[in-house]
């Protein structure tokens, strides 16, 4: 028995159990797990006492090197999948956007070459429809079987992204019949653009009112409609960016009828709130990105649903624009500012400080938000996900005791601010690996672009616990 790389000493933290470990990997696998593996003829020995080892991140809501508002995400598959590595994360899955009258095929060929040879660990996509005609309905079925297994629909964003509500629900139905889970952007566009034009009438311009705009009721009922629609189709839905209390609530009701609903929150709803837009000038436009922050109440509200099990899933939603020349877009026009925050690189760091060493879940239950649920969802387990002998050697070794303060000075993403500036975390990712490459080691970066590959996902195979 020889390894290419033996990890000794360190505690294996899986979803369900955490013991005292070596792990050996060859190739891109994991290949052995026991209480001792010989250390002889290994290429490589690492030390891992007093520190975890857990399956790679999985972010399954990234938004690279898209185009928004008349810019583009300042993040391309190369600079966001490193700043991701930093984090902790190995795989994300990305968004490929239809626009009207393109197939669906269109998006996921756009995409493909978007990633090709800049990834520097694994990636998915889901498709956004806008455009949802009788042939892209048929193009459903084959695309999940190209592995793009989930598709994202909007009810916000009227003449840009919304679907209405038939088309959402022939959505869903299809998705249901070939095994795809559609993805829902849960906000009411309509009443929404109302609010939004009153407020500009008023002559109401500032960054905060991004944020006012958007009630939490509207994002309610939409949650609510999706809820039912995929009720009535047959079909389980996914509902993304969660950020309010009244939202969870129709969450928690159709998963007490055990509906096949399911949810994902993002840091800046667990950290962030609308007290951040108690800022001088322009600078609240940092923090526009929709759903928009909500009263700092929501958050314990949020963390509660984490720890219950009515929300899966945390993501990102990193989509990053600079302050400087991007969100200034919008200096005298809060509907113009480049809506998105960044956010793949501290998702991990954030969740267990909030949440393990905040005492409020387990390493486990954290394990399993940041990487076993979002692989069991969408189909990369146990490909991904999880450490057992077979799976691909996506790792991180963590130090839990690690102390860090998030700043724009010293991150990986390209992008000229953070939206967590100054906050303080405890555990960070120490070596990272991806299907048994090191890309993260003594806080470098030693991955190479283009070594990232994609990930062909299964089918929605049911509740992922
Ligand atoms: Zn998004």
């Amino acid at each position: 028995m020889r390894f290419d790389t033996l990890i000794r000493n360190g505690t294996i933290v899986t979803a369900t159990d955490t013991y005292a470990a070596d792990l050996g990997i060859n190739g891109d696998k994991i290949s052995a797990i026991a209480a001792k593996l010989p250390a002889e003829n290994c290429s490589r020995i690492i030390d891992a006492a007093g520190r975890y080892i857990m399956p790679g991140g999985i972010d399954v809501h990234t938004h690279l090197d898209m185009p928004f508002g008349g810019t583009t995400s300042a993040d391309d598959f190369e600079t966001g999948t490193i700043a991701a590595a930093f984090g902790g994360t190995t795989t994300l899955i990305d968004f490929a956007i239809q626009y009207k009258g393109q197939t669906l095929r269109h998006a996921f060929d756009a995409w493909m070459k978007k990633a090709d040879g800049k990834a520097v660990a694994d990636y998915a996509f889901h498709c956004i429809i806008t455009d949802l005609g009788t042939a892209q309905l048929e193009e459903m079925g084959q695309l999940v079987h190209e592995g793009v297994s989930s598709f994202k629909l909007f009810m916000a964003y009227p003449g840009v992204f919304m679907l209405d509500d038939a088309s959402i629900f022939r959505a869903m139905s299809q998705a249901a019949k070939h095994g795809g889970l559609i993805c829902m952007h849960a906000e009411n566009g309509g009443a929404i653009d109302v609010i939004v034009q009153r407020a500009l009438a008023e002559g109401k311009r500032a960054p905060k009112y991004h944020a006012l705009t958007r009630p939490t009721t509207a994002e309610a009922e939409a949650t609510s409609r999706a809820i039912a629609l995929a009720e009535m189709a047959g079909a389980p839905v996914y509902i993304v960016h969660l950020s309010c209390n009244e939202a969870l609530e129709k969450v928690r009701e159709a998963r007490d009828r055990s509906l096949p609903v399911y949810a994902e929150t993002c840091p800046q709803y667990l950290f962030l709130s609308l007290d951040n837009f108690d800022v001088p000038g322009f600078e609240g436009a940092k923090y526009v990105f929709t759903p928009p922050l909500r009263e700092k109440w929501h958050q314990e509200k949020l963390w509660q649903g984490l720890a219950r099990d009515t929300l899966q899933v945390v993501s990102t939603d990193h989509c990053p624009f600079c302050f400087k020349e991007q969100k200034e877009l919008g200096i005298d026009d809060f509907t113009k500012i480049p809506n998105g925050g960044p956010g793949i690189e501290h998702r991990l760091s954030l969740i267990y400080t909030g949440g393990v060493h905040g005492k409020r879940f387990s390493v486990n239950r954290f394990v399993e938000l940041v990487s076993t649920a979002p692989a069991k969802l969408f189909g990369l387990y146990p490909k991904k996900g999880t450490i057992a002998i077979g799976a691909d050697a996506d790792l991180v070794v963590f130090d839990p005791n690690e102390h860090q303060v998030i700043s724009a000075k010293t991150h990986h993403m390209r992008v000229d601010y953070s939206m967590f500036e100054g906050i303080h975390t405890t555990g960070a990712p120490q070596i990272v690996f991806s299907r048994g490459r090191t890309v993260i080691e003594n806080g470098k970066f030693v991955g190479r672009p283009g070594a990232g590959q994609f990930v062909r996902r299964q089918t929605y195979s049911g509740p992922p616990s």
